[in-house]
């Protein structure tokens, strides 16, 4: 990483989101920008948004036919291409009349997304032609632009997209809702909107777990076997002393994680704490084969200056070519100290951002001689979640810092 030095050190350096002078803005980058404007959206869709499919025979045809349909009713496309594809949707409408599929097949292939050909599981966004694209599709598209440093396109017409470019599309929203889709556990077929509680209640297939877990039974398999599993189980057949060594290991990893809370509660009580609002902007390094990664402006916190650095996977050549996203982040102290200066510090989501990061705690003493800390991961919960944080136009985050003092 040979990027730019300082803050906003714009230059050759300065990314896509444009230099900001090296000083201002005092890292409370209160994320209300257009990044955060249009997060929510599409983060919320994103939750349940599944990655990339396999495209099945179906829908590859299907959306096939969808582009000559469409090129077919174009008055702007040039007449050759008109006239090819008004043979080929002929073609594809005689096939269809030939009676091949039902209509929620047909429907099927037409609603699908035209990245991962998967019928959407949440909101659907179209580009200005109208292609249509489920938002886990569209925000690794988005992702996968940043990282490149190139314009985001439709993978179909190759027209721009970003969330200010693109819509939801409520109408293929609600019909995908009404289409029968199958139970993950037993492959039947139910209409969308039973499936959550089929999936949840009903299923005899769903994952379900011994009702003596409690009391360390590790047991989890399929509905229709658990009473058979219950009515066997040797879990309230065991003996105190050995009931107490189960609970012992249970306790364990209970108190790991208890630890963390109660670290994070005791450093509240310390006497200096800061907090501030970080907003990370996206940078290229100036290196032949440039990198993106990420600054924030100078903020001020505990009467000291800091910038924040992160990367993507930590600057792993072609992070576009990975399926894995991680980042990492690294805390730079700018401004001169008296006396060595041991901090815990924290990043966290921010307040307009929706981002699942699990807390973890760092600890770093910064000298004159020593002050930036190494790289360490940001613990997002998982890729998906990092995608939806690259295809902002910044990243909003809250860092809480602790001093030490002795
Ligand atoms: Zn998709
Ligand atoms: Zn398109
Ligand atoms: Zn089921
Ligand atoms: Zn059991």
């Amino acid at each position: 990483m040979s990027g730019a030095e300082e803050a906003g050190g714009g230059g050759p350096a300065a990314g896509p989101a444009g230099a900001v002078p090296a000083g201002v803005g005092v890292g409370v980058g209160v994320g209300a920008g257009a990044g955060a404007a249009a997060g929510p959206a599409a983060a919320a869709a994103l939750g349940e948004a599944a990655g990339p499919g396999l495209p099945d025979e179906a829908g590859l045809a299907g959306a096939r036919q969808l582009q000559l349909q469409e090129a077919a009713g174009d008055p702007d496309a040039p007449p050759k291409k008109r006239l090819r594809a008004a043979e080929a949707a002929e073609a594809a409408a005689a096939a269809a009349a030939a009676g091949s599929g039902k209509l929620e097949e047909r429907l099927y292939s037409v609603l699908c997304c035209t990245v991962c050909l998967d019928l959407p599981k949440a909101s659907v966004y179209q580009c200005t032609n109208g292609h249509l694209m489920c938002a886990g599709c569209f925000i690794h598209l988005l992702a996968d632009a940043r990282l490149k440093e190139e314009q985001a396109t439709c993978p179909n017409c190759r027209c721009e997209i970003s969330k200010s470019l693109c819509c939801r599309n409520l109408a293929v929203e609600k019909a995908v809702s009404e289409l029968p889709s199958e139970c993950g556990f037993c492959l039947r077929q139910f209409p969308r909107s039973l499936l959550e509680r089929h999936q949840k209640e009903e299923c005899q297939d769903r994952v379900t777990q011994c009702k003596y877990k409690r009391i360390g039974c590790p047991w989890h398999g399929p509905f229709h076997e658990l009473t058979v599993h219950e009515a066997a189980c040797a879990h309230p057949t065991k003996t105190g002393n050995e009931l107490m060594e189960i609970l012992d290991e249970m306790d364990q990893s209970h108190r790991k994680e208890m630890q963390l809370y109660n670290s994070i509660f005791s450093l509240l009580s310390f006497e200096k704490i800061g907090y501030t609002e970080v907003q990370f902007r996206p940078y290229r390094t100036d290196d032949f084969i440039t990198r993106l990664y990420y600054e924030t402006p100078r903020f001020t916190v505990l009467n000291q200056t800091w910038v924040l650095k992160a990367r993507v996977n930590d600057s792993e050549r072609n992070p576009n070519l990975s399926c894995k996203r991680t980042l990492s982040f690294q805390l730079l102290l700018k401004s001169k100290v008296t006396a060595p200066l041991e901090c815990s510090f924290l990043l966290l989501k921010g307040p307009y951002d929706d981002v699942r990061i699990s807390p973890v705690i760092y600890h770093f003493i910064f000298t004159n001689e020593s002050n930036e800390t190494d790289y360490v991961p940001l613990p997002i919960i998982d890729s998906v979640e990092c995608n939806k944080l690259l295809a902002a136009k910044n990243i909003n985050l809250r860092l809480f810092l602790f001093q030490i003092q002795k």
